[in-house]
């Protein structure tokens, strides 16, 4: 049994701060709020002047992947240590569940399992299956340069005459989390000739098989033609909004309508954008139109997902995830909306809600304890003294 004492709990629910006591045993929360008494018997960690906030989760990673640009795109087990530079970056700043979006088969899902069964320090990882999508086509043919491996063990190429709904029951069959689809035409290497990108019909067709299956579908876009499509067609989530370079970059008032009413998740990925913002050769800025667009999403009541891109060149596992919230702050979201996105919105992006996501009583015991408050400065959430995940702590830098 463990208490934290005294600290300023942030719950994840958007519920105003208050000074309380949390209670955790055998990884769990026991209970948590300014009615838990002081317990006997019990660890103890005064948190005065600390702050608590659910952990974080990252709603778009590359969990295999690298920040830095001399590393291979995508990294098998054994040539990156188990993905040593996510799991120990994510754990280091409070990310402890990830939903990786583009990976290696099977070593990312073996991974998974792994560490679902505890064989792996790691977070909760919930993952895509191989990328769908079209030949000639984002990313394998673009920014993976066609590599062999890639094509053959993270990507699935399809196309009109595709067996659509025979090579949706194959990946099913791996026991992935999500079906992810590239809807996409930006070419990132020769901008601004397009690639292929699959038809409205393929689309629709990879979705409904998907859904058959009953597997959510996360469907990557350029801009706004294409998220009106990924919306149009069912997408559970959509993926970076406003892409490097978009050429189409106006959202109707009936695209906004639609998605609020089909409840679809919109995840920005701002950090990546901003990283490579005007970075092709070519390419006008697109920064201001997407932090406008997220606002304006946000205001009409879309759920907007904290993710990075991470894994990706120059975006970082776990620290990433800081600077996405700032980057909504920036954006105009209060700290506190950042802060529930980031916990309680993304863990039912997850499907984890009933386990992650909020400091209340039975959910997991994943919490950071911060030095200083968030709610005052948002660049406060990397103030870190302890990262606790299922109750243990993976992180201290306090004591
Ligand atoms: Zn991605």
């Amino acid at each position: 049994m463990l208490i934290i004492k005294n600290v300023n709990l942030i719950d994840g629910t958007g519920k105003p701060p208050v000074l309380a006591n949390i209670l955790i045993d055998q990884g769990k929360i026991i209970d948590a709020g300014a009615h838990v008494p002081d317990i006997a018997h019990a660890d103890v960690i005064n948190a005065e002047g600390m702050t608590a906030i659910p952990a974080l989760s990252d709603a778009h990673t590359h969990f295999s992947g690298s920040s830095l640009f001399n590393r291979p795109p995508l990294g098998r087990r054994e040539k990156t240590y188990d993905f040593a530079e996510a799991r120990e970056a994510c754990l280091r700043w409070g990310v402890t569940a990830v939903r990786t979006t583009g990976d290696l088969m099977p070593d990312i899902l073996e991974f998974r399992d792994d560490a679902a069964k505890g064989k792996q320090v790691s977070p909760r990882i919930v993952s895509a299956g191989p990328m769908f999508q079209a030949r000639g086509g984002h990313p394998c043919y673009t920014v993976f340069g066609a590599d062999k491996e890639i094509e053959s063990d993270a990507c699935i190429i399809i196309d009109d005459d595709t067996d659509i709904e025979q090579k949706v029951k194959a990946v099913a069959k791996l026991k992935v989390d999500w079906i992810k689809v590239f809807y996409a035409h930006i070419n990132k290497m020769n901008y601004p000739e397009p690639v292929p990108r699959i038809s409205y019909r393929t689309l629709e067709r990879t979705v409904n098989a998907a859904h058959e299956l009953g597997l959510p579908v996360m469907v990557h876009v350029d801009g706004a033609d294409e998220m009106a499509d990924a919306a149009r067609c069912g997408a559970d989530s959509i993926e970076h909004m406003l892409g490097v370079g978009a050429d189409s970059t106006d959202f109707s008032e009936e695209l906004i309508g639609h998605i609020v009413k089909k409840n679809i998740i919109v995840v920005p990925t701002m950090i990546s954008i901003l990283k490579f913002d005007a970075k092709l050769p070519g390419s006008v800025p697109v920064w201001e139109k997407l932090k406008a667009a997220v606002l304006r999403f946000k205001n009409s009541g879309i759920p907007i997902a904290v993710g990075c891109d991470s894994g990706i060149p120059l975006v970082m596992h776990g620290e990433s995830v800081h600077d996405e919230l700032s980057l909504m702050v920036e954006a105009g979201f209060t700290p506190m909306e950042a802060i529930c996105a980031g916990t309680n919105g993304n863990a039912k992006l997850l499907r984890r809600e009933h386990c992650l996501g909020t400091i209340e009583r039975g959910k997991d015991a994943d919490l950071l304890l911060l030095g200083s408050d968030p709610l005052k400065d948002i660049r406060h959430t990397k103030d870190i003294k302890m990262v606790f995940m299922r109750g243990k702590i993976v992180y201290d830098n306090l004591r």
